[in-house]
This record gives structure tokens, C-alpha cells and sequence, in this order.
């Protein structure tokens, strides 16, 4: 193999075609510094796979894997020549999101799943629906990120959130209210 090939295959998950999570854990360091640096926002999505056991366990593995290849593709496709598109771990993606606000972070969730919603995964002579829930926080003025580390954080509360609303929907991470002297 060439050099090239060899450099794509230490950053690239080998399934997906996205990003490993190496690549992905050295693009968010620096793109918090980036941020960090210069006021700008910076978001991230987490995607997890919904039930994601029931479809192996129903079609089988190989067709799990074609489940995640489609996705990886959607994931892909959605990413601006700006971000980041990774294999996070087995079944989550996520996507970095510089100079990108939270509400256009939200946005692009909502498309990505709106997407993955609409178009079963066609294996043999079955088409899988598939759902995936989704969580987004962001690095801006006003929230208290000082660690790509504590963005990621917060997008787990947020992809959490996600499956206990009932999954195959987008939640956004917000600062619990502080509770004042109205508060219920
Ligand atoms: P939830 O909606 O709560 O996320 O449920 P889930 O079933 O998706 O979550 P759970 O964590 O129980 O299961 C994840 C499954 O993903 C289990 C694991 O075998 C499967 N998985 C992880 N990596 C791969 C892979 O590369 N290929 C396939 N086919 N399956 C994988
Ligand atoms: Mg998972
Ligand atoms: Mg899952």
C-alpha cells in the first residue's frame, strides 16, 4: 500500500467510512481551541442507533453492519466541508460542528434524523426501518465549556434525554434553571 493509503486507514473507520475515533478526538481538541480562542460557538451531535440489538438480533449481524454503513453515509453527507463526521464507537456517530450555533446544530440533527427516519435500510429482501435518537450541545458565550470533554458530556445527557423521550428524536443540552423565588 502507499503512504496515502496508509493514512486513510489510521484515520478512517474501516465499517462506516467515517472518521475513527482518533481522528475524531484530535479534530474536537483543536477545534475547542479554535473556539476557545476566538469566541466563536462550536456544537456537537452525538447519534446513537435506536434498539440497535433488535435489529441484529432480528436480521442478523451482517445486516447490522449495512444498517451502520447506510447511516455513516447519511452522517457523511450531511457534514459541511468544515466538520467532522465519526464512528464515535459502535453504534453512536457524531459530527463536529465548528462555527456553528446551537440552534443550527438543533437544525441539522433534525434533518439528519428526519432522514435516517424516512428511508428504510435495504438488506436482501428486507428493508429495516431504522431510527436514531439524537444529542446536541455547544460551546457558546454563556455556557460553561472549558474541555471538549465537558461538550461531549453534555451531549450524552442530551442523547440520554433523547432515548428516555422515546427515542428517535433530537434533544439539545440547556443549563438547568437556576431556581428563583417564582420558580414551582
Ligand atoms: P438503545 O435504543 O437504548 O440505544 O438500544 P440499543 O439496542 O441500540 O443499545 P444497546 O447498547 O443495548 O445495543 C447496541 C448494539 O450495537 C449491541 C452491539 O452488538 C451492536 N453493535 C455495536 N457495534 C456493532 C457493529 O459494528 N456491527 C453490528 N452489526 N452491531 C454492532
Ligand atoms: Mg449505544
Ligand atoms: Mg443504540
Amino acid at each position: 500500500v502507499q503512504n496515502q493509503d496508509l493514512k486513510i486507514q489510521a484515520t478512517t473507520d474501516g465499517l462506516t467510512g467515517l472518521a475513527n475515533r482518533a481522528s475524531f478526538d484530535l479534530f474536537a481538541a483543536q477545534a475547542f481551541q479554535k473556539a476557545a480562542a476566538g469566541g466563536t460557538p462550536l456544537s456537537l451531535l452525538m447519534l446513537d442507533v435506536d434498539k440497535f440489538k433488535k435489529i441484529n438480533d432480528q436480521y442478523g449481524h451482517p445486516a447490522g453492519d449495512q444498517v451502520l454503513r447506510a447511516l455513516g453515509k447519511l452522517v457523511k453527507t450531511a457534514a459541511r466541508p468544515q466538520d467532522l463526521s465519526a464512528r464515535y464507537g459502535g453504534e453512536e456517530m457524531a459530527l463536529i460542528l465548528p462555527g456553528t450555533t446551537r440552534a443550527t446544530a438543533a437544525a441539522i440533527a433534525e434533518s439528519i434524523r428526519r432522514a435516517i427516519a424516512a428511508k428504510p435500510v435495504v438488506s436482501g429482501t428486507n428493508a429495516i426501518a431504522v431510527t436514531a435518537s439524537i444529542g446536541v450541545a455547544s460551546f457558546e458565550p454563556g455556557l460553561p465549556f472549558q474541555q471538549f470533554a465537558q461538550i461531549i458530556k453534555a451531549a450524552d445527557l442530551a442523547l440520554y434525554a433523547a432515548k428516555h423521550g422515546g427515542r428517535n428524536c433530537v434533544k439539545v443540552f440547556s443549563l438547568p434553571k437556576p431556581a428563583g423565588k417564582n420558580a414551582a
